[in-house]
């Protein structure tokens, strides 16, 4: 995988405090601009089947750059909307993390 780089990225890490914030006040997560509709999300197989996605919220345009990067295995998900979900005391997965709501057909 390419280094990922983007408004949520520090070094190539997502960083949890930029995460946050494209949670809050609902920009994406590689330019860091206002979110319209629909929202995109970007995830392995394993986000997919469980519906949760680590990456924040992002422009179509923004997801199929990140996609291009993330290489095979990815998918790209939309969606009108999303839950933003924090991580409880000992929950499995510590990271803050998106569950969209309804999915858009990908077209
Ligand atoms: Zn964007």
């Amino acid at each position: 995988m390419d280094t990922i780089s983007g408004f949520a990225w520090t070094d190539g890490e997502l960083d949890r405090r930029k995460v946050t914030r494209c949670a809050l006040a609902r920009v994406c997560g590689m330019c860091g601009e206002t979110l319209g509709r629909p929202v995109v999300f970007v995830g392995d197989a394993d986000e997919d089947a469980r519906n949760s996605f680590h990456v924040p919220p992002l422009h179509d345009p923004c997801a199929q750059d990140l996609l291009a990067a993330s290489g095979p295995g990815f998918v790209l998900v939309r969606t009108g909307g999303f839950e933003f979900v924090r991580p409880v005391r000992h929950d499995p997965d510590p990271r803050p993390r998106f569950e969209p709501n309804s999915r858009l057909a990908v077209g």
